[in-house]
């Protein structure tokens, strides 16, 4: 199987080169199961300076990034694909004004086979790039200093989802996200804490239980932590008995009472 294409467009390639050298990205550029190029606007400029900024138009503070070179470098990268005879990536904008990120995303990009990111820097970008990109995606509603993080938590949460990634391929149905909830809390050695002690359910090697157990702590957890993908949640008929029982339980006596 061909590798996953990352292409990067970014004035700062040194950022992605180490986060990607590292970890299970690491070893997936090693197996050739992930290949990433990453291509500097700086190298299609043409004044001394090699500026990719440039003053706004109308006055403002802060920087514009021109929208020739970023062109110029999304244009090379198709013509590399083209040369190899590789499928041209799909272009993201990175921008906080575009749709927010999220594990749905994460699945339908990890079925492409090339993915571009564009990393804004500076004020952000000269708008007329806009119609060159498939689409805009924001990595929460927050500003960042530039779209390098904002492209490698795409590229780390797209690329855990490709097969061979993770040496446990079923544990990702499990995980936060993957089916509308959080997931269950986890426990491993030792079995005491200062004072906390593993559910005794996860001792018991019945199989069953633990799997009612641990589907009501993601339901109990994501009512609590997330109401807003809880109320998103078509719940089964198991689901609220399993909600039930717990909600009718007495509540354990106050600590010192
Ligand atoms: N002035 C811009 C605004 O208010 O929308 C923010 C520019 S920001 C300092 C510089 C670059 O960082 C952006 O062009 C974008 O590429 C990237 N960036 C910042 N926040 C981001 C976010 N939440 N998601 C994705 N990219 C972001």
């Amino acid at each position: 199987m061909s590798p996953m294409r990352y292409e990067l467009v970014t004035i700062f390639p040194e950022l992605i080169e180490s986060a990607t050298r590292a970890g299970l990205l690491g070893k997936a550029v090693e197996t050739g199961l992930v290949e990433f190029r990453c291509v500097s606007p700086r190298q299609f400029t043409t004044d001394k300076h090699q500026s990719v900024d440039d003053a706004p138009y109308g006055g403002g503070s802060g920087m514009v990034m021109s929208v020739v070179p970023l062109t110029a470098a999304c244009e090379h990268l198709d013509a590399e694909a083209d040369a190899r005879s590789q499928p041209r990536a799909h272009r993201i904008l990175l921008t906080p004004a575009g749709k927010r990120f999220e594990q749905a995303d994460a699945e339908r990009l990890a079925k492409l086979p090339a993915l571009m990111f564009v990393c804004g820097r500076y004020e952000g970008i000269d708008d007329r790039l806009r119609p060159l990109m498939h689409e805009e995606l924001s990595l929460g509603d927050f500003v960042l200093n530039g779209g390098e993080v904002a492209a490698l938590a795409m590229i780390e949460s797209t690329a855990r989802l490709l097969p061979g990634m993770i040496g446990n391929d079923a544990s990702l149905h499990e995980e936060s996200h993957s089916a509308g909830v959080l997931e269950y809390p986890q426990f491993t050695r030792p079995r005491e804490f200062r004072g906390q002690t593993v559910p005794e359910v996860l001792l018991s090697g019945n199989h069953a239980l633990i799997a009612r157990y641990r589907r009501q702590q993601a339901l109990l957890r994501t009512r609590e932590q997330r109401p807003d993908l809880f109320a998103r949640l078509t719940l089964s008929k198991e689901d609220r008995a399993l909600l039930a029982s717990f909600d009718e339980k007495p509540e354990p006596p106050a600590p010192g009472a």
